[in-house]
């Protein structure tokens, strides 16, 4: 008698047949599959999210068990703020979000943010940088207080005509 021959050759289930046993594995392999995608997705809109700080949103992630299909994206605000300066940090805060997950990963949507967060940001800087030279030049012509005071000299009655 050969005891070898009672153990099952795949799986715990002795009762079944070839086909079930196929079945079942196939749908290990789905489920193994299916967790591997939702923890790599949910692990890239986690980085987005955390490296975007105030100017990302939560996390969204669509996933279907049943097909095993799994997308996801965050929500990324394009402010870039008011002033010269705010412009420039702001554009870099969404660019590093937009490729936190690292470079090979980033995807089509991703691309788009950082390029967009690359060209518009540091022209809008430039642009405002230009305004608010020409705001503070202004404003030196219109007020004569700004003018820069000349002490009298030694000796010198500064009010004498
Ligand atoms: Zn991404």
């Amino acid at each position: 008698m050969n005891i070898a021959s009672f153990r099952p050759a795949y799986g715990q289930n002795v009762n079944q047949n070839p086909a079930q046993q196929l079945q079942q594995r196939a749908q290990e392999e789905h489920q193994r599959r299916y967790q591997a995608r939702l923890s790599e997705v949910i692990s890239h809109e986690n980085a987005h999210a955390s490296a975007g700080g105030r100017f990302a949103g939560a996390p969204v992630i669509e996933a279907d068990p049943h097909t095993g299909i799994v997308n996801g994206h965050v929500p990324i605000r394009m402010d870039f703020g008011a002033t010269a300066d705010e412009a420039e940090k702001n554009s870099a805060i969404i660019a590093a979000a937009a490729c936190a997950p690292g470079f090979a990963n980033m995807s089509g949507a991703d691309k788009n943010v950082y390029f967009a967060a690359r060209s518009t940001g540091p022209q809008l800087a430039a642009k405002r940088r230009h305004q608010e030279q020409q705001q503070l030049q202004q404003q030196a012509m219109m007020n004569p207080f700004a003018q820069p005071l000349i002490p009298p000299k030694p000796g010198q009655n500064p009010f004498a005509s």
